[in-house]
């Protein structure tokens, strides 16, 4: 890149990524500043599968980096099991749509966000930071810069750790997305490989003192686990590749923006991944930024602080009331005792049965809102 950048990203992430294209593409010069080494070629271990919404998949097309349907299977139904009977079913058919998600190969997308950044010449990889107008920070939840700029971040640590890996299933997973919630853990399996899958990723948000040993089980040992808590809906299991494990928080920067830099993603703001909206949140955040750089005065630099508050305005009340449901939810599930118990599973069925409460909350999940640019 020969003159200096107007936009400097820190943090080569999935957001990170997302928003050097979108910049770019606005005809702004991004310097992208990663660990060295790291996601030139964007090839990843990470075992997830993410599940995204409308909203997501309508920028992720708009770069060019929606990966194909084998690695991006779409979600017909989606069954949300009580510890005592209650169920939640929600239904693409039901809600006029195509798909209530897209369940999305991690590396995958990865790699076609990377090889989207190789081929862009107004983006720069580079190893250290440069001085722009914008210093956009995406680097994740364990953010070291956010500091630098007097960001307090206020976490509340979840007495849980997610346990991810994929399994091979005996049942074709028939587009179908389950989470059973059971004695303080929950478990989530998400359809992989396409409509005619089947395999699935796994998610399973466990007690602290219980993940150690389940971390640590052998494969056909935690299959057995799997099957149990599953209660054999997709039968028999094989464990298919690697397991890891990630502490789960709720997490919120008091402030997103100052003269000249901004937060986005993770380093924003962390959910529980029961909702599967983490990503979605800081794709969200990203098309939004952009739009409002897109829209500035011209008199107006990228760091404007009154341009910047702009974004923060129009993000923050939407990540607020993500991380106050996916926390509710958590909690509702975390309290000991039968009457507890006996009340939120009841509440599950009349929630099943209410109408547009459910389809509310659906649409809202499903990312409805944002058109593509
Ligand atoms: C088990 C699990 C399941 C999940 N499932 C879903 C799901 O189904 N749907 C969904 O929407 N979300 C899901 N999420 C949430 C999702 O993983 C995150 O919201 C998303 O990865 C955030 O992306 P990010 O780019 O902001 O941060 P990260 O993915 O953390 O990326 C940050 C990047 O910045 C780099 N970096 C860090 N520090 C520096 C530095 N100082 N300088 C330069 N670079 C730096 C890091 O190396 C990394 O590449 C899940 C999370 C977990 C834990």
């Amino acid at each position: 890149m020969a003159s200096p950048p107007d936009i400097c990203i820190r943090g080569n992430g999935i957001v990170g990524q997302a928003l050097a294209l979108l910049l770019a593409r606005e005809r702004l010069r991004v310097a992208l500043v990663g660990p060295p080494g790291a996601g030139a070629d964007g090839a990843t271990s990470d075992v997830r599968a993410y599940a995204l919404n409308a909203a997501s998949r309508a920028l992720l097309e708009s770069l060019r980096c929606w990966p194909p349907e084998t690695a991006a299977t779409p979600v017909l139904q989606m069954r949300v099991q009580g510890d005592d009977g209650g169920q939640v079913v929600f239904d693409a058919t039901e809600q006029g749509s195509e798909a209530l998600n897209w369940i999305v190969d991690v590396p995958v997308l990865e790699q076609q966000l990377a090889q989207a950044v190789n081929y862009q010449p107004l983006i720069d990889r580079v190893d250290a930071p440069v001085p722009a107008a914008l210093t956009v920070v995406c680097e994740g939840k364990a953010s070291r810069t956010r500091s630098e700029f007097g960001v307090n971040v206020d976490v509340t640590a979840y007495p849980q750790h997610a346990i991810a890996t994929r399994m091979q299933c005996e049942r074709p997973h028939a587009q179908t997305a389950w989470q059973w919630f059971a004695d303080g853990d929950i478990l989530a399996f998400l359809p992989l490989g396409g409509p005619q899958g089947n395999s699935v990723a796994v998610v399973w948000s466990v007690l602290q003192e219980r993940a150690d040993e389940r971390f640590a089980a052998t494969a056909e040992d935690f299959a057995t686990m799997l099957e149990t808590a599953s209660h054999h809906m997709l039968g028999s299991l094989t464990q298919q590749g690697e397991r890891a494990r990630w502490p789960l928080q709720l997490a919120q920067a008091d402030r997103w923006v100052g003269p000249g830099w901004a937060l986005a993603g993770d380093a924003a703001h962390t959910v529980h991944p029961l909702s599967g909206q983490g990503l979605n949140l800081g794709l969200a955040d990203v098309a939004e930024l952009a739009q409002v750089l897109q829209a500035r005065e011209s008199w107006r630099t990228c760091g404007d602080l009154k341009l910047l508050r702009r974004y923060e305005r129009a993000r923050k009340a939407d990540v607020l009331a993500t991380g106050l449901a996916t926390d509710g939810l958590q909690q509702l599930f975390s309290l000991p005792g039968a009457p507890a118990q006996t009340l939120r599973n009841w509440g599950m069925s009349g929630f099943d049965l209410s109408g547009p409460l459910k389809n509310w909350v659906a649409r809202r999940a499903m990312g409805a809102a944002r058109p593509a640019r």
